[in-house]
């Protein structure tokens, strides 16, 4: 009998693996079907994926024995070619096998989902239009105009009567054909420049364009990074290949999306966070189609079955968006250089603060560095100047805005351009504690000051939860109760009052809870329709406005003093790529930087645009401390809602797996600890982390020692466990 290797879909399987059935005689199996199998002793009809068929399925049973495939639904979802790249993402990120198909296939075929068909009208005989008559020429002629366009009920909305129109099709005029409708269709967008290439464009894309492999394409703000992407992409299409972008946020680049619309229209999708389940069901059956050549998305996009895929373009590769924070915890520019490998394609990762892993494989030689050095338009890069914010209080400034700032800000109004503060902070100030006895104000499921709003509510940032303030203290009674810390609503109060005539627009996570909200805003900032956009890091990248000549970085620090080895990157990255949606016309733009740290390399490196000098400090820190680069983190998370079984737990395992790791000597355990946050929604956290020199083989020893650790207590702890996480 022929067998079939399936995954099994079902959430509560304990065991990851590949289940053994027999294909039926009569049955036609591809890897990728869906099939319907008896599962368990009850024989419940389960669903599942063909992963292995015949010779390489391991036949652990007895044939005999083998149970058989009820049904098969007869679309591949994906091909035997796709099974490496898919073996390659669960080893490298420890997930199962579940977890990679769901990768690979839209919410929606798990769920059933059917495409939603269309009843098309189509004429049948062009000669029939010599003897029709009146009013069945005219439905006649209108069909025939717009073949496949109308369903009956459009004619008569049209005013034709359903009588007539059933009369035509009956006698073999018309014909109804079911076709697939999808749901989704990307509006088209008219307002498109074509522009030429400068000099420096023009080598990037030949360079990339010449060969095959991976590019860093280093490109300072406002180089025109976009120009280059559009110009391989459309060099690409010509060849009949097909490319996919990423881009970290899909609603916060709204102009980026609208040049590529401008540009190749119909050939794109847009495949994003906010589309429904329905649309990416359509989405993905339009690209296997071969009706879309190009498509722009958040990292999920980069598992649309696209035929001939040969570019990858991974837009502000600094971003931690492309590494998944569900399983399987996957870095998309990693798994994109694995496809484009096997496709003998391009990827391009782009940005203009590359994240220093990238830099150092470019220094390496593992990847082929492109620059672009001088913004496209005539503008240079912006002044900017740091101010201390120290001496701004010892010379009696208590006020968020330094005094340089002021000055500038008035300026600005004057002139009546347009500028951006930036501070990554929403909420009205940052905790709330009371003075008399020291209470700070904590959710209570998470180990987290609670944020102060300014309709007097105390917001947990983790978890959402939400109460209001009270006016004494919970612990001694007392009224002192003070607030501290700055967020983007004081900071909107306090420009509201000082300029009240200004136009004044906030963007932030609360002020664009809905989805039209941030394209209101972006639309009545790219009017003119304001004067101060006050945001957080939604503000950072994307805005690329003529008329903005200040922007104003209200607290450099916020990200310094995060406990984490990337602080000073994320601090350089930040000031950079904030600072560069100053001056991107033929205006002047200026910077101001506060900080309390003005001495710190990240802010003088961003101070004076220099990546290169940032880098070679960052680096010797790097190799110095023992971080990625130079080795990898392997993350584990404990978490419980038993504290004490928790820590008990986690000690034992902590010393059990120190024990272990001796036999690989170039890896180190730091830890058991509790986790910066100890607390999230009454779930306790513990983590061990690893750094070393992991190979695959040494990582799985590895988790299946912890897991294995785990198996008596697995109902009361979880453990998650993440390869190079992006915070810890
Ligand atoms: P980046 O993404 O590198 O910050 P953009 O792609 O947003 O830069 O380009 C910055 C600005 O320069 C945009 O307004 C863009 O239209 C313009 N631009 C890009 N290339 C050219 C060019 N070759 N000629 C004229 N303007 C250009
Ligand atoms: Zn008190
Ligand atoms: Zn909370």
């Amino acid at each position: 009998m022929r067998a079939a290797g399936i995954i099994i879909n079902h959430e509560a399987l304990a065991t990851d693996r590949i289940y053994t059935y027999g294909i039926p005689e009569k049955m036609n199996l591809k890897i990728g079907q869906k099939v319907r199998v008896p599962f368990g002793l009850g024989n419940r009809k389960l669903e599942g994926f063909v992963v292995a068929l015949n010779d390489d399925v391991d036949l652990a049973y007895d044939t005999m024995k083998m149970k058989e495939i009820f049904s098969a639904d007869p679309e591949v979802y994906f091909e035997e070619k796709d099974l490496s790249i898919m073996d390659e993402i669960r080893k490298s990120y420890m997930a199962t096998y579940l977890d990679v198909i769901k990768l690979m296939i839209p919410r929606g075929i798990l769920q059933g989902m059917k495409h939603k068909m269309s009843e098309n009208l189509y004429t049948i005989s062009t000669l029939a239009q010599k003897h029709l008559k009146s009013p069945y020429i005219e439905i006649y002629n209108e069909v025939d105009q717009h073949p496949g366009k109308f369903i009956k009920s459009d004619l008569v909305r049209k005013g034709f009567s359903l009588s007539s129109v059933n009369t035509l099709i009956r006698h073999g005029y018309m014909a109804v054909l079911s076709e697939k409708d999808y749901r989704y269709n990307v509006e088209e967008y008219e307002n498109y420049e074509e522009r030429t290439l400068n000099e420096e464009q023009r080598a990037a894309v030949e360079t990339i364009d010449k060969k095959e492999g991976t590019y860093l394409l280093h490109g300072i703000t406002g180089s025109g990074k976009t120009e280059v992407f559009m110009e391989l992409i459309r060099r690409g299409l010509q060849r009949g290949e097909d490319a996919i972008v990423l881009l970290p946020e899909i609603s916060l680049t709204p102009q980026m999306i609208e040049r590529f619309k401008g540009r190749f229209g119909k050939e794109i999708t847009i495949f994003h966070s906010r589309l429904s389940d329905g649309e990416r069901y359509d989405e993905w059956h339009r690209v296997r189609a071969g009706k879309v050549k190009i498509a722009i998305g958040a990292r999920s996009a980069l598992f649309l079955p696209f035929k001939n895929l040969k570019m990858v373009i991974v837009d502000e590769e600094h971003e931690t968006t492309y590494k998944s924070e569900m399983s399987p915890k996957y870095n998309a520019k990693e798994v994109a250089r694995l496809m484009m490998e096997k496709n003998g394609g391009r990827v391009v990762l782009a940005s203009a603060t590359p994240s220093v892993e990238s830099y150092y494989q470019a220094k390496a030689k593992k990847l082929t560095l492109v620059s672009l050095t001088r913004r496209a338009t005539a503008g240079e890069l912006p002044k900017m100047e740091v101010v201390d914010m120290r001496e701004e209080l010892l010379s009696g400034n208590r006020t968020i805005f330094s005094r340089a700032l002021m000055k500038k800000m008035e300026e600005v109004l004057e002139r009546k351009e347009q500028m951006i503060l930036f501070l990554n902070r929403r909420g009205f100030s940052t905790f709330v504690s009371c003075r008399s006895c020291g209470y700070v104000f904590k959710c209570s499921s998470c180990d987290i000051s609670m944020t102060y709003h300014k309709d007097n509510s105390l917001i947990c940032h983790q978890c959402g939860a939400r109460k209001y303030l009270p006016k004494t203290c919970p612990s001694c009674q007392s009224k002192y109760i003070k607030q501290f810390g700055t967020g983007t609503e004081k900071v909107e109060e306090a420009i509201r009052k000082m300029f009240p005539e200004a136009k004044v627009m906030r963007m932030d996570r609360d002020t664009t809870k809905h989805k039209a909200a941030y394209e209101n805003m972006y639309q009545n900032f790219k009017n003119n329709d304001c004067d101060i956009l006050i945001g957080t890091q939604m503000i950072s990248k994307g805005l690329d406005f003529k008329d903005v000549t200040l922007v104003g970085i209200l607290a450099a620090d916020l990200s310094l003093n995060l406990p984490d080895f990337r602080s000073s990157e994320k601090t350089f990255q930040l000031i950079t790529q904030v600072a560069g949606r100053a001056g991107r016309g033929d205006k002047k733009g200026e910077v101001v930087i506060q900080t309390y740290s003005p001495e710190h390399f990240a802010v003088e490196c961003a101070k004076t645009h220099d990546y290169e000098g940032f880098y070679e400090r960052e680096i010797l820190m790097r190799e110095a401390l023992k971080n990625p680069p130079f080795t990898k983190i392997f993350h584990m998370v404990f978490t419980s809602e038993d504290e004490k079984l928790l820590r008990e737990k986690v000690m034992e395992i902590g010393d059990r797996l120190r024990n272990y790791l001796k036999k690989y000597d170039t890896i180190i355990l730091l830890g058991p600890s509790p986790c910066m946050i100890s607390k999230i929604k009454n779930s306790y956290r513990w983590q061990m982390i690893l750094k070393g020199d992991f190979s695959l083989d040494s990582q799985e020893s590895i988790r299946l020692f912890v897991q294995n650790e785990m198996k008596s207590v697995y109902k009361a702890i979880k453990v998650s466990l993440d390869i190079n996480p992006n915070s810890m």
